[in-house]
């Protein structure tokens, strides 16, 4: 089974999205990655979710990456008696530390440090600062407030205070206890919120001790004053516009965006752009015109991956959204222009080795016009060396690392593939010509190219690039 896209879509799994039935169907709609929100998920679930996953996989016998989204310190509203209130412009609306469900009164604010630092005229902004209330008194665990822009306020809703300055460290106690479980449960990725500095990656890094790859989450103004440092640590990135689109204005966050996906590109992580991209598919089959629009840009930038949260978490269409989001990478990348965007913004190859194998995988691809780059990978960086690129051609990377085929399942054109390691060049060279048969790749007469480090078994050691035959021979033993 294979995707007709190189642009990879990362789900995110919900209430919408529960049962192993409707999780299987938004991986056939083509989800490659599925996003457990620890914002939103029981820690206890997450060995659940994690086998329903795995279970898919192996029927489907597809690797996918499993991303655990640490909540970070965003501060949450609590829960509602009756789910939601609707809060009118002018009312008044407290904010408190009593745990009892809310009303269209007042609501819990399981954050005692906050309530503290709140003062009067601070603005609080919620759910992505679709509501918009500032503070009128403040005493004892208690915010009063006055509502500017109403609306309605569900469970657990997002708060974001522009004003109010909190002292809060990169991790709080629920993500690392969230982490543990995640990295317990066998997630392939882990999501790192509201990263500001190197060091807050670097933590997270430290604890996964190689056990998952962390992505950061830019979407605090704060973490553009050190992007490329912060890129540079971390194994991939995500333009996280929600929280970004509330922490800066909303004007700004188209080119943060390029800048953001550019900057990655360039020093070879693979980058998601997140949040609101087809948001009206929440409630209606079809999405709007701009929304269209902004997944085409996205993918126009050369994005290794789209993102879907509350469409596929939430909504009413989950599997619409993902299919229509396929369709939408589809057909950009049937477009000439998407070509000669990549290759206006390809990068020079580093002075490594990888990526010298690379330019010249990328140079062959072109001058003999080939469909498929198999590529033998144990830690799957020369792969993501080869991707960096964008070859117009399908990257194949077959490797004996289960983790590694599921780590890539995230990285652009990219198709991982779990086999046993290659014993000699001959065995590399035939089995990568089978494969490229066996999964549609490449038919009987075409070429593909392999490539691979000799001796076998030693990790980082990419050092052979070879051109093979697809003959009757690899489709005798299909
Ligand atoms: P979230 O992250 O959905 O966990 O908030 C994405 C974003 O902020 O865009
Ligand atoms: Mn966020």
């Amino acid at each position: 089974m294979k995707r007709a896209r190189r642009t990879k879509i990362v789900a995110t799994l919900g209430p919408a999205s529960d049962t192993p039935e409707m999780i299987a169907k938004l991986f056939h709609a083509g989800a490659d990655v599925f996003r457990l929100n620890m914002s939103h998920l029981p820690r206890e679930k997450l060995p659940e979710k994690v086998e329903i996953i795995r279970t898919i996989e192996r029927e489907a016998r597809r690797p996918i990456a499993i991303l655990v989204d640490l909540q970070g310190p965003k501060l949450r509203v609590g829960a509602f008696a009756e789910g939601s209130a609707e809060l009118v412009n002018g009312a008044t609306f407290v904010l408190d530390s009593d745990p009892t469900p809310g009303d269209v009164d007042r609501v819990y604010l399981p954050h005692p440090e906050i309530l503290a630092a709140l003062e009067p005229n601070h603005a609080v902004l919620i759910d992505d600062g679709k509501l918009r209330l500032h503070v009128t008194e403040v005493s004892d665990g208690r915010a009063v407030t006055r509502v500017d822009v109403g609306g309605r306020i569900s469970n657990r809703k997002g708060v974001s205070l522009p004003h109010t300055v909190l002292p809060v460290p990169a991790m709080t106690e629920k993500d690392r206890s969230d982490l543990e479980a995640g990295l317990n449960a066998g997630a392939d990725w882990i999501a790192v919120s509201f990263v500001q500095r190197p060091e807050d990656v670097a933590e997270v890094k430290k604890v996964c001790a190689g056990r998952a790859l962390v992505m950061a989450k830019i979407e605090k103004p704060q973490a553009l004053t050190r992007l490329d440092e912060i890129i540079e640590i971390s194994d991939g990135i995500m333009v996280a516009r929600g929280d970004l689109g509330v922490e800066m204005p909303l004007e700004q966050v188209p080119g943060v965006q390029k800048r953001i996906t550019r900057s990655a590109r360039r020093l070879g992580k693979p980058v998601v752009v997140a949040t609101q991209m087809l948001e009206s598919m929440i409630t209606a089959p079809v999405p709007t015109r701009a929304e269209v629009s902004d997944v085409a840009t996205a993918v126009y930038e050369g994005a290794d991956a789209v993102m879907l949260s509350a469409e596929s978490a939430a909504g009413d269409f989950p599997i619409e959204a993902i299919s229509t989001m396929s369709r939408i990478a589809e057909q950009v990348e049937r477009d000439v222009l998407y070509w000669s965007i990549l290759t206006a913004q390809r990068s020079e190859p580093d002075a490594t080795v990888s990526d010298a194998i690379a330019a010249a995988t990328h140079q062959i691809v072109e001058a003999l016009n080939l469909r498929a780059v198999m590529a033998w990978t144990h830690s799957g960086s020369t792969v993501q060396r080869l991707a960096r690129s964008r070859p117009n051609a399908s990257i194949i990377a077959l490797t004996p690392k289960r983790e590694t085929a599921r780590r890539l399942a995230i990285v652009w054109g990219t198709h991982p593939i779990v086999t046993k390691d290659a014993s000699d060049v001959d065995d590399m060279a035939f089995r990568a010509a089978k494969f490229a048969l066996r999964e549609d790749f490449a038919v009987i007469g075409d070429r593909v190219i392999v490539v691979a480090g000799v001796p076998f078994g030693t990790p980082g050691a990419t050092n052979m690039v070879r051109i093979a035959y697809v003959t009757r021979e690899h489709a005798a033993l299909v």
